[in-house]
This record gives structure tokens, C-alpha cells and sequence, in this order.
């Protein structure tokens, strides 16, 4: 059984990016990407390496099997090397006598080429062919084409040629000259053959190295070609013609299978795109001519994905032909000779095999409002919006759909959609940027506002007083006059005007209009108490309480109440420059509460007292005074419903100088609610 938790491929989160190059190289469709994270979906990965290719991040890891062909080399078993012919396009830095050494050094007890065993299955091949001329193949030496067919194309089951791969057959023969117990371990440029090993032929191939984890082998052994002389060879028993093995067509040939046995029913497909797709045609043309299909995954063995080469894909065949061709003509007679009667020799070798299907086709098929609904969620609509870029990894937006429906993709993966909604997420923001530019203009403008509605409110309060005193006088003057008197009608147009005036003001007042009351029990004790402690006392200025109240609690807003006694105490203060004493007292009925504020201060001269209250009145120095304090008493009192009220006398000789303002506050809210602005109370 396959052995899931020591997974051939695996994705390095960290380094991956989310490209999805792999998701659409990978001909399985074995990648996942759910919640931004991709995986290989083991049972369904067919081991093929095309991931490894694409992937520029190198956030793909094949597993290592070196540990393992160390622990065996450590065992004091017999243990040999199997080296895939397609080594001469791997290793052009160390010539093949040498590398044959420099595994040995490994402790390797011989070093065999593979291609005897290419040889032997070409042979199995041609007698299959002749045996069943009816009989339609598709060839089995790579693993991972034979993984997809088991997979994905359960129907071409019996279709697989029942004939080893050449990596097994070698493995038998060497066990057949050297023993069961012997341990075979290959080495190749293939990933799939990995799995191979542990899963379809039972432990035939003790460790499937790439010839990349040869190198690292070499490396932490520190074994370097130059430690070795020339001239070492592979150990017999020779491969022929089946060192051509790698290349395009490399079984036909080897197996000498010419036009006439075949007469052009023969297809060789290569290569990740030509592999699928004429496995896929050979599914479904059954009763189709092609007699064998020769596929591999990747485009020779010697373009497979454990190679390390920079090598173009030309050049590596004509090294792997070209190390071919010089071996045949090097061989002695006797090899010769050795080498032609190998099917002969290996007789009773059984190279059979027989293969058990994978189903990884998806269960469940999508109906079309599930694939609809997929669509939509991609913002897919109609089918101008099906774009199929390809750039999700999948051929078509449905083949994307279906992959998010069987749970292997996410349906943001779509990169338009993406574009799109990043789009029009940017429009929001400029949206809500620009929302936020109009509050901040509308806050500096009623900062702006509150200004000007003190300075409006200042004129407002100076136009009233003579306002109302014209109107009274026109309205005594138009009832004194006789209704057919030449100036009734003069007279009206005064009161009308004036009543315009007053118009005019209430709409200034209305528009100065802020604050609102918040009325709350309060304790009105506790509250003086709080302002004497918080606010700055000069040192020879004595501030008493006289707390007379029946019950201190009282429905007002507390922080304007003292602001109210904060103003009172401030201008008490600067009425006692030399120091003097403040008497607070409270006193309450049943509905109001009455606060006192005296002082020992220089008084109020009489002139002023019709002013005090007025917007930007003041006696101070320029800086000193705002003319505003007793202005906003005022109007916090008026808010509240209730009276301010001032005696005081600056004249010495009259008595003791000072000042006491009185204010009587409703205990409760009355009448209608107080919701007039603090300017509005003004009026
Ligand atoms: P200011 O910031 O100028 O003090 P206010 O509205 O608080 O403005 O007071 C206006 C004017 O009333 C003061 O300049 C001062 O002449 C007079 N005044 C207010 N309270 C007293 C007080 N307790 N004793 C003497 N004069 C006062
Ligand atoms: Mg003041």
C-alpha cells in the first residue's frame, strides 16, 4: 500500500508564492490551493516532477531517500548500484569511469548499468506484439505515466502492457547472478520512480536515488573524481543497445521494432501536454488504430526532474547517444556475444507484471447550477465573462470551476476577479477618503461657526435691547395715533421693519445655537465642594461655604454649572487683587436651589452694571479679559430656566465694597425642554 506520510512531493509553505505555475503545469490536477495555502494531494500526484520545473521559488521538495541508501551501505549487506543510462547527460563534469569509482567509494559493493534490463523488456515488447497482433499497448517504463493511467484512465487498465520496467528487470537479473538478498539501489533522473519503488513493485528496488542526491551523497563523502585513476568499468553483466534507452522512441528502437511489425500504428508521446493528451484520445478512440502507445512524462528520460544538468535538451541526447554508440563499438567479441545472448540467458526470468487501478476521478459531479454558482462567486455572470486566461492554473474557467467544486482550488484564485475586486476596492477607499475630507471640512467650518456665532450673538444681544425699546415706543405712538392719522401708516412700516429686525436676530441666535443641556442629578454640595478644591486660588484669598441646602440634590448639567462658578470665582479673584474673602452660599426650596457668590472685591461701578452680562464686556486690560465669562453664565443660567442676578457697590464711602451675583437654578426641568442653544438664551 502506498504509504501517504512519506510523501514523494511536498510544497514548502514559506517559499511558496502562489504563482500557480505548479497548479497548472501538474497534469494530475494534483495541487491543491484552499485558503491561500498550496499542497500535493498525495493519492492523486502521479509523481511526474513537472512541479519541480516550474516552480522559481524551489518551494518544492522531493523526499531524500540518501539517508536510506546510507543505512543500507551501513548494513554489512550486499549492495549494488544500478545506474540509468541516462547518466552521460548528467554528469559532464566527471567522465563515466571515473563516476563508476567514485560510487564504489560510496561502499557499493559493484556498479551496473541499467540498459541490460532496457534490452531484456524490449525483448518482452516484441513477443507481446507478435503474440497478440489484435492487442493494443500502451507502453509501461515510466512510472508516472502508468500512475495517470491507473488514476485517471481506470478503463485502460488492461491496456498496460503487463511487462516490467527496465529498473525492475535489471533488478531481477542482478538478483538472479548475485543472490535474493542482495540490496539494489538506483540511481536515475527520475522522481516518479521513487514511488515506484515503495508502492507498485514491492520492494524489487531497495532505494530509488536521483542523480541529484547521488551528487549530495558524493559531496558528504567527500568523494571528488580526481581522487580516481581512469579506466574503471560498469560490472558485467552489459547492457547493449538498451543504453538508448532515454531518448525519444528509445524502447522501439532498442526492441528493433520496425514499420513492418507496427505498419504506422505506432504513437510516441512525450512530454507533459503530448502524454496526457494521447492517453486521453486513447481512452476515448477504443476502437482507434494505434496498436502501442509509447508514452513518457517527461520529454526523454534524460529530461527528467532529477537531474541537475544546464544541458539543453539536444544536448543531452547526443551525449546519452553518443556514450551509447561508443560503448557498442568498444565491446570486445566475447561481450558481444554475452550481450546478444542475454534473452537467451535470462529465459526463465519472469519480467510480467500486473497492475491494480487507483480511481482518483472525481466521485461527485457538479450539476449546472452547483458549476453556475462557482461561476458567479468568480464574478462570472454571462459568458463574455468566462476569459479562460489560464491564469488560475486551470484551461478554462469551468475546468476552474469543476476544481473548486471538487474541493481543489479556490475560487480567488481567478486573477480577473481578483483585479477586479482589488479595483473596486480602491474605489471605496477613495470614496470613504474622500467622505472623510468633507467631515474634516465640516468640522473646521463649525469651528469657524462657533466664532462667528459668539461674535453674532454679541451683536445680536447690543441690536435687541435698542430693537425692543423701538418697537415698544412705535407700538405706544400707533396707539395713540388716529386710524385716519397721515403717519398710522408711517408708524406701521416702523413695527413692521422692526419685527423684521427681530426676525432677522432670532434666525442669527438660532444659527449660533450649540450647546444643549444635559441635565442629571447632581449634588450640588459635592459639586462646590469640587470647585473650590480644583480651581486656582491666590494665597490670601479665603473662599468659605455656607451649605444651607434641605436636599442637595438637583437636575442640572454639572459641568456647566461649574463652569458658572468657575467664571464667578475668577472674576471674584481678580476683583481682590490685595485679597479678601468669598462666601458661597446655598440655599434651596422645594423647587429651586439658590446659589450666592460674594466677595470682598472693589464692586461693579454703576455704569457698567447694564453691560455686565454683554458678549466681549470687559473692564480688563487688552489680554487680560475675554468679555465673554458672565456672557456664558448667562446663557448656561437661561438654559437652565433659571436667574442671574447682581448687587454690588464700588463705592467705599457708600460701605464695604463688593459684589455678590445670585443665581436660582429649578431643581427640575420645567416647562418645555431646554433644548435652545447657550447663545440662543442670550436673546
Ligand atoms: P472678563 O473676562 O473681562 O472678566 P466677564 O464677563 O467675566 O469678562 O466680566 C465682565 C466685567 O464685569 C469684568 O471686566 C469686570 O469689570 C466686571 N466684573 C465681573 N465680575 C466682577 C466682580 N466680582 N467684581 C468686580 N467686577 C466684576
Ligand atoms: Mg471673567
Amino acid at each position: 500500500m502506498p504509504t501517504w506520510d512519506n510523501p514523494l512531493i511536498t510544497i514548502i509553505g514559506e517559499k511558496c508564492r502562489m504563482c500557480y505555475a505548479c497548479v497548472r503545469e501538474c497534469p494530475a490536477k494534483a495541487i491543491q490551493v484552499v485558503d491561500g495555502q498550496a499542497r500535493v494531494i498525495q493519492p492523486r500526484c502521479i509523481g511526474c516532477g513537472n512541479c519541480l520545473r516550474v516552480c522559481s521559488q524551489n518551494a518544492k521538495q522531493v523526499r531524500d531517500d540518501t539517508a536510506k541508501a546510507f543505512s543500507l551501505l551501513a548494513s554489512g549487506e550486499k549492495v549494488v548500484a544500478m545506474v540509468a543510462p541516462s547518466f552521460p547527460a548528467e554528469f559532464v563534469d566527471i567522465s563515466p569511469d571515473r563516476l563508476i569509482s567514485m560510487i564504489r567509494a560510496l561502499g557499493f559493493d559493484s556498479v551496473h548499468e541499467m540498459s541490460l534490463g532496457a534490452d531484456l523488456v524490449a525483448g518482452e515488447y516484441r513477443k507481446l506484439l507478435e503474440k497478440d497482433p489484435q492487442g493494443r499497448y500502451i507502453t509501461t517504463p515510466c512510472p508516472a505515466a502508468v500512475a495517470y493511467v491507473r488514476k485517471y484512465h481506470p478503463r485502460l487498465m488492461p491496456h498496460l502492457a503487463p511487462i516490467v520496467s527496465p529498473m525492475v528487470a535489471m533488478a531481477r537479473v542482478l538478483r538472479y547472478e548475485m543472490g535474493a538478498d542482495t540490496k539494489v539501489v538506483f540511481m536515475g533522473p527520475c522522481v516518479a520512480k521513487k514511488r515506484a519503488s515503495i508502492d507498485t513493485t514491492h520492494g524489487e528496488v531497495d532505494a530509488v536515488l536521483t542523480f541529484a542526491e547521488l551528487r549530495d551523497m558524493f559531496a558528504r563523502r567527500g568523494v571528488r573524481p580526481d581522487d580516481f585513476a581512469y579506466g574503471d568499468r560498469f560490472d558485467p553483466p552489459h547492457g547493449g543497445i538498451g543504453a538508448v534507452f532515454p531518448i525519444a522512441g528509445g524502447l522501439l528502437q532498442t526492441a528493433g521494432l520496425d514499420e513492418d511489425l507496427l505498419t504506422g500504428e505506432l504513437v510516441i508521446a512525450e512530454g507533459r501536454g503530448e502524454f496526457i493528451e494521447a492517453i486521453t484520445e486513447f481512452d476515448m478512440t477504443a476502437g482507434g488504430d494505434t496498436r502501442l502507445l509509447d508514452v513518457l512524462s517527461c520529454s526523454g528520460c534524460f529530461a527528467g526532474p532529477g537531474m541537475t544538468s544546464d544541458l539543453t535538451m539536444l544536448q543531452r541526447r547526443s551525449r546519452v547517444s553518443a556514450y551509447a554508440r561508443n560503448r557498442l563499438g568498444s565491446m570486445t567479441d566475447e561481450e558481444r556475444a554475452l550481450v546478444d545472448g542475454a534473452p537467451e540467458t535470462y529465459r526463465d526470468l519472469d519480467l510480467s507484471r500486473e497492475y491494480q487501478a487507483d480511481v482518483q476521478t472525481l466521485a461527485e459531479i457538479p450539476t449546472l447550477q452547483d458549476i453556475d454558482e462557482i461561476l458567479r462567486r468568480m464574478g462570472k455572470y454571462k459568458a463574455q465573462d468566462l476569459l479562460n486566461c489560464g491564469a488560475c492554473g486551470y484551461d478554462t474557467c469551468l475546468d476552474h470551476a469543476y476544481a473548486v467544486f471538487a474541493g481543489l482550488a479556490d475560487s480567488d484564485m481567478c486573477l480577473p476577479h481578483a483585479i477586479e475586486q482589488l479595483r473596486s476596492a480602491y474605489r471605496q477607499l477613495e470614496e470613504s477618503h474622500k467622505s472623510l475630507e468633507e467631515a474634516k471640512e465640516a468640522l473646521e467650518r463649525t469651528g469657524r461657526l462657533a466664532s462667528m456665532g459668539q461674535l453674532a450673538a454679541g451683536i445680536a444681544h447690543e441690536v435687541n435691547n435698542p430693537l425692543g425699546t423701538l418697537l415698544l415706543h412705535a407700538n405706544l405712538l400707533l396707539e395713540e395715533c388716529e386710524d385716519d392719522s397721515e403717519v398710522k401708516a408711517d408708524l406701521e412700516t416702523i413695527v413692521d421693519q422692526a419685527n423684521r429686525c427681530k426676525r432677522i436676530i432670532s434666525g442669527l441666535l438660532n444659527f449660533a445655537r450649540q450647546s444643549r443641556v444635559v441635565r442629571q442629578p447632581t449634588d450640588l454640595s459635592e459639586l462646590v465642594e469640587k470647585v473650590i478644591r480644583t480651581a486656582p486660588t491666590a494665597e490670601n484669598v479665603e473662599i468659605t461655604v455656607d451649605d444651607r441646602l434641605n436636599d442637595s440634590i438637583a437636575e442640572i448639567d454639572g459641568d456647566q454649572i461649574v463652569q458658572v462658578l468657575t467664571n464667578l470665582l475668577t472674576n471674584a479673584q481678580h476683583a481682590m487683587p490685595d485679597g479678601g474673602t468669598i462666601t458661597i452660599t446655598l440655599t434651596d426650596t422645594a423647587g429651586t436651589v439658590t446659589i450666592k457668590v460674594a466677595d470682598s472685591g472693589s464692586g461693579i461701578a454703576k455704569e457698567h452694571m447694564a453691560q455686565l452680562f454683554d458678549p466681549f464686556f470687559t473692564t480688563k486690560q487688552v489680554g487680560m479679559g475675554t468679555g465673554l465669562g458672565l456672557a456664558v453664565t448667562h446663557g448656561i443660567i437661561k438654559m437652565h430656566r433659571g436667574q442671574i442676578s447682581v448687587q454690588s457697590n464700588s463705592d467705599p464711602a457708600a460701605g464695604p465694597t463688593g459684589t455678590t451675583f445670585r443665581i436660582d437654578l429649578p431643581r427640575k426641568e420645567t416647562g418645555a425642554p431646554t433644548s435652545h442653544g447657550m447663545i440662543g438664551a442670550l436673546a
